[in-house]
């Protein structure tokens, strides 16, 4: 997804963009080896959809056109979280709901419209080329054919499980610093046909549990009226890939909600797992010795815990703040050799938020292990008191959901008035409504 997005904008400022991408890619929408995540939930953050749309004019009603579901978050997409159910109200969140290769596919399809980008399939890239710190070529083979392409400006964009770190040592640079989090999550999905005569009121579910149960699930109305349904678990709390254990993992959850639909629709797809131990931010922008005219972004700079939704939003914005130092040096005439800099200090400060963001929520869960903020427990009991907040109060529940899908910074839930609202809760352990 970086990938793609980021050709786009790449595309705006030179003549000729070429992406390698190691997989023959499919016709139609379905997952490929290159990207395993794809058989699991998938949810497009709102500020994800916005940057998509900037990038890709008429993206949303193309997905539209493809069959996603439109769904209205709060009142027709429904979270359980350690707390409970969440009230339903429309948060003015509107969701799209669909399975991550119908995205890819659709967003890919735009990029083929463009005539400067060519998509180069089948083509492993194995490695950089240097002239000092200045990037100058990829190494990549097709088959038995290994050729080195030259090339004025790359981006890396191999995702979470991609060894462009080795090539980067290869080249002189590193140790790359890492920031990581041991989530020890892990995924089972499949595709369930609905019933014929489902007519649900809500699309979708999330479910999460408090400490030590960590079971929960995602359960989305895909296109095709299907639902795609992922369970999750930590670390010795796994969901199986063994069809019957995946339906008894599901009437384990905290709620019944999860498995009484999936258990009325008909299984279509077999079991998916994927493992997700480790969140990993890679500090770049901590080497002394940058390399110029080379960027990473999406998994391959970060990449967070899968259950939050973030990943092709974060992908985005990056691919965002690619958009915005190219432009910048295009206004001073042109330097392609000083972009790492100011590229590495765009994103750092968003990758910062969203990892703080989430190690509110992750430091819950007593198998977490990490370099555990000094602050921890403060913003865990910070969140839960507004979580409690939320019960009565329509505008902190969707500026948290706002928050959530990154289109509010974490300062709106840090107002002077709801800090003090929240003070109030964490002292007297009641909403602010029934403290008066
Ligand atoms: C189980 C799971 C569930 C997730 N759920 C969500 C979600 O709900 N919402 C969300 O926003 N994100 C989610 N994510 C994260 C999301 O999938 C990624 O953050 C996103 O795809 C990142 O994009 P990327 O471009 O960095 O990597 P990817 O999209 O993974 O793309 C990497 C590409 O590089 C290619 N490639 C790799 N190495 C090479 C090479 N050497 N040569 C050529 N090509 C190569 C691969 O084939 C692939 O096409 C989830 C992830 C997982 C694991």
């Amino acid at each position: 997804m970086g990938g793609l997005m980021a050709a786009e904008v790449l595309s705006r400022f030179f003549e000729e963009v070429l992406v390698l991408e190691k997989d023959a890619l499919p016709a139609q929408a379905e997952v490929r080896m290159g990207v395993p995540q794809g058989a699991h939930v998938h949810s497009l953050l709102v500020q994800g959809r916005r940057n998509l749309e900037r990038m890709f004019p008429g993206l949303a009603s193309e997905l539209i056109d493809r069959g996603v579901v439109c769904s209205r978050g709060g009142l027709e997409f429904m979270t359980h979280d350690e707390a409970g159910w969440f009230p339903r109200r429309d948060i003015q969140l509107p969701l799209m709901l669909m399975s991550r290769p119908l995205l890819e596919g659709a967003v890919r399809d735009f990029l083929k419209r463009n005539a400067r980008v060519t998509i180069r399939e089948n083509t492993r890239v194995e490695g950089w080329t240097f002239d000092g710190d200045i990037l100058v070529g990829v190494v990549g083979s097709r088959g038995d054919a290994a050729e080195t392409i030259p090339a004025d400006f790359v981006v890396d964009a191999t995702g979470r499980s991609g060894n462009s770190l080795s090539w980067l040592e290869a080249g002189g640079f590193g140790p790359i610093e890492e920031t990581r989090l041991e989530i020890g999550t892990g995924y089972a999905s499949a595709v369930f046909k609905k019933p014929p005569n489902w007519h649900g009121a809500v699309d979708g579910l999330s479910i999460s549990n408090r400490d030590p149960d960590t079971k929960g699930g995602f359960l989305f109305s895909i296109e095709n009226d299907c639902w795609l349904a992922s369970l999750t678990g930590r670390f010795d709390q796994q969901p199986p890939g063994d069809p019957d254990k995946f339906m008894a993992f599901a009437q384990s959850l905290c709620v019944p909600d999860f498995y009484n639909w999936i258990s009325k629709g008909e299984r279509i797809s077999p079991v998916k797992v994927y493992k997700a131990p480790i969140s990993r931010w890679r500090r770049f922008e901590k080497l002394a010795r940058q390399p110029e005219r080379l960027l990473p972004l999406g998994d391959a700079l970060a990449h967070v815990n899968p259950v939050f939704g973030q990943g092709v939003t974060l992908a985005s914005a990056h691919v965002m703040s690619l958009w915005n130092v190219l432009a910048e040096r295009v206004a001073c005439g042109g330097d392609l050799n000083r972009v790492a800099r100011p590229y590495f200090e765009k994103v750092h400060s968003f990758t910062k938020t969203v990892w703080e963001n989430l190690e509110s929520v992750e430091y819950r869960y007593a198998c977490t292990k990490g370099e555990r903020p000094v602050d921890i427990d403060m913003r865990i009991a910070y969140s839960r008191g507004l979580r409690k907040l939320v019960e009565d109060d329509a505008e902190v529940h969707r500026l948290m959901g706002g928050v959530a899908h990154l289109i509010h910074p974490l300062e709106a839930i840090r107002r002077p008035d709801i800090v003090a609202r929240v003070m109030r809760i964490m002292q007297t352990g009641t909403t602010a409504a029934t403290a008066h």
